[in-house]
């Protein structure tokens, strides 16, 4: 799969890690999952043709909110689609096909109006104003969106929640790194053998719009896959992604 980087470069590099573009901390992100051998790679685009996600189900809009099927951009936003973030710094909307899991697309909007940096290690304060405001490492948190973007959902959130050291967890912590849940749920989903069955979304929207073929689900459809969803799976497979992280 596809993602598309549109994050670009901070107004004044170099980044702690030593990077000098946002864009980097994605590919850098990406490799880490490539480097698992799932049968599925990410490839990062940085720039190019940009989509607006935004908007509602149909024309150019897979789901609500995200674009033309397998466009998965990585954009810093102010608002999600017009909806405050609140307490979300990431967040990752993701569209599938409801009767099979498939991953139709995935959005990644990054909280514009949070502070970022990127770095390794311990989640780092600045303290300049006398008031601890949390920096947060843009490359961990692309870490884990990354792993929403392939269909990873939070084990902590799951049902029942797994008590996991994992970055699919959904707050955002000092770990910075894949974990062995990561890497077993990513090949849960991606064997390394073979190209291996879709994600099972614990959630759904309503994937089809009606111009393309065979996707004629509904909304109160998608509902039902929620509540089967839920009662079948562990928790991989991801719909939209509305904590904190
Ligand atoms: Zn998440």
């Amino acid at each position: 799969m596809t993602v598309k980087s549109f994050l670009g470069a901070p107004t004044r590099p170099p980044l702690l890690n030593g990077t000098r573009t946002w864009d980097e901390n994605v590919l850098s992100a990406a490799s880490d999952w490539n480097a698992q051998g799932a049968a599925v790679q990410i490839t990062v685009q940085v720039g190019g043709p940009f989509a607006d996600p935004c908007g509602r189900q149909g024309r150019g809009h897979a789901c609500d909110n995200t674009g033309p099927a397998g466009d998965n951009p990585i954009i810093f936003a102010n608002d999600f689609c017009g909806r405050d973030f609140g307490d979300i710094i990431q967040l990752t909307n993701n569209c599938y096909q409801p009767d099979t899991g498939a991953m139709v697309n995935a959005p990644v909007f990054i909280n514009a109006k949070v502070r970022w940096n990127a770095y390794d290690g311990r989640i780092r304060f600045d303290t300049s104003t006398g008031v601890p405001e949390p920096v947060y490492d843009i490359r961990r948190v692309i870490l884990h969106e990354l792993g929403h973007v392939l269909g990873l959902a939070h084990p902590d959130e799951a049902d029942p929640p797994q008590a996991v050291v994992a970055i699919m967890n959904s707050r955002v912590s000092n770990i910075d790194r894949l974990q062995q849940d990561d890497v077993e749920g990513l090949l849960a989903i991606y064997p390394r053998s073979a190209p291996g069955p879709q994600p099972t979304p614990s959630q759904g929207c309503s994937v089809a719009p009606k111009e393309t073929t065979g996707w004629f689900w509904g909304t109160a459809f998608a509902f039902l896959v929620v509540i089967r969803g839920i009662g079948r799976s562990a928790g991989w497979g991801h719909l939209r992604n509305r904590v904190r992280f």
